[in-house]
């Protein structure tokens, strides 16, 4: 038997659908044959906390084999995963078509929605994982002032950890009012001039995303400057649910369906009329390129909003490719660290984001391939703040030996998780409003 990597990857669609996905013994027994192959490997011991808690285990149970760690057990392997995908996309030499057919993410996700069926899931987990709510609620404009200066008060964020086990020290969000979709309002392109090239039809339809709506309007706003800067026509889609990753996280695969629902009639008719479709949060361009696909692969409509989503640098490259990016910048941005996202290394389009800052003369991207240990609900939880401060950790050092003029991430919330660490003053910028910056615009 030989390690694979030798033909292309395939992915198997999340089998959802079919009882045995949620039958408890079929489950155990697939984590028991992949957790023994994991065992026997130990390839991805520093990816994440999964693995080190699995390998303990093993190591300190009384076989010092896998059949010595309790079922029960199971689950402290589970909850420390995150779905970055990165084991599967960047480490594992057994995914399909090797015969031993090892998708670790997926069976992870498959445990955490057989743990949210039967009801394993906290209200609280419940609660924060509704972005698009808390969001909507948070930036109501007499209520957004509050929230920010909550987020910010010791004793609010004590009592923040105790009703919703949100750590005291995380990170969380600044709301803004009035939110990105009622800044952009009304400032809608017709597309009747676009230019296509490649791949791209040079008019993009924007899904905001639950975080660029509320939390970070500006860097919505910068992509459209970006975009009409070098004839890209743009509109925002009419309505937003959210992407569903916050639910795929937890394993509430329902709801995740619930919202595709809601999003798709909308996106199908935008690409019906030639609109690309765009997000610019790495997370939600992937939920929409590979999860929901792969939950519904027979849904044809996933598959051809599949094929029409695009990351933001993933299409700028395409129309610099085809001469039609402009390259007029006005400002240098001199030394930056850029941290890669998980969410957007493992849509495999390559270092774009790098290649479109590398255009700006006289700049130098220093490239930081490492997890930041935000992802999603994870940096800011109580049972696993620490932890994902350890995963930044090396990120942070990186950093600190860069001394850049600039750090940045397409993960805004890895970005910010970053910063925090760093302790320093350093803010992230995302890297479309360095670009804006460049052009002067
Ligand atoms: S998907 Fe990411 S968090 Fe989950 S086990 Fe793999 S590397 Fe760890
Ligand atoms: S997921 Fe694959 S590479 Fe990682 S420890 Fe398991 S068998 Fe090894």
């Amino acid at each position: 038997m030989r390690e694979g990597s030798l033909e292309a990857p395939t992915r198997h669609p999340l089998d959802w659908k079919s009882d045995d996905f949620w039958n408890i013994d079929s489950l155990n027994h697939e984590l028991e044959r992949v957790f023994d192959l994991c065992h026997g490997c130990r390839r991805c011991v520093s990816l994440c906390q999964a693995f080190p808690v699995l390998f303990d285990l093993v190591d300190n149970s009384p076989t010092m084999e896998v059949d010595g760690v309790a079922k029960a057990d199971y689950g402290k392997v589970v909850e420390q995963c995150y779905l970055c995908d990165l084991c599967y996309q960047t480490k594992c030499p057994y995914i399909p078509p090797h015969e031993w057919n090892i998708d670790f993410p997926h069976l992870m996700l498959r445990a955490k929605a057989v743990d949210f069926r039967n009801g394993g899931a906290k209200i609280s987990s419940k609660l924060i994982s509704n972005t698009r709510l808390v969001g909507k609620l948070a930036s109501i404009p007499i209520v957004v002032e509050t929230v920010n200066w909550g987020n910010k008060n010791p004793t609010l964020r004590g009592l923040l950890e105790k009703t919703l086990d949100v750590h005291h020290d995380a990170q969380l969000p600044t709301y803004h009012s009035p939110s990105a979709r009622s800044r952009l309002k009304g400032n809608q392109d017709d597309g009747a001039k676009a230019v296509a090239a490649g791949p791209t039809s040079g008019k993009v339809a924007i899904f905001i995303t639950c975080y660029g709506d509320h939390n970070h309007p500006k860097m919505v706003e910068d992509l459209v400057a970006v975009l009409r800067h070098n004839g890209v026509a743009v509109k925002l889609l009419a309505r937003e649910s959210c992407c569903g990753m916050p639910k795929l996280e937890l394993g509430d695969l329902d709801t995740v369906e619930k919202y595709k629902n809601a999003n798709l009639p909308q996106f199908i008719e935008a690409v019906n009329e030639g609109w690309d479709l765009m997000a610019p949060v790495p997370s939600c361009v992937l939920m929409f390129k590979q999860e929901i696909p792969l939950m519904f692969p027979g849904d044809e409509a996933a598959q051809k909003v599949k094929r029409a989503f695009f990351d933001p640098f993933e299409y700028l490259m395409h129309r610099h490719a085809a001469g039609l990016f402009k390259t007029d910048f006005k400002n240098e941005l001199g030394k930056i660290a850029w941290q890669v996202a998980c969410h957007q290394r493992v849509q495999n389009i390559g270092p774009k984001t790098r290649d479109v800052l590398n255009l700006v003369p006289n700049t130098e991207v220093v490239t930081i391939e490492r997890c930041s240990g935000h992802d999603g609900t994870y940096g800011v939880k109580k049972a696993t703040y620490e932890l994902s401060r350890k995963i930044a950790k090396p990120v942070e050092t990186r950093v600190k030996q860069a001394a850049p003029q600039h750090f940045t991430s397409d993960c805004v919330m890895a970005g910010a998780h970053i910063a925090h660490g760093l302790g320093d003053g350093t803010s992230a910028e995302h890297p479309i409003s360095l670009i804006r910056n460049a052009y002067g615009i």
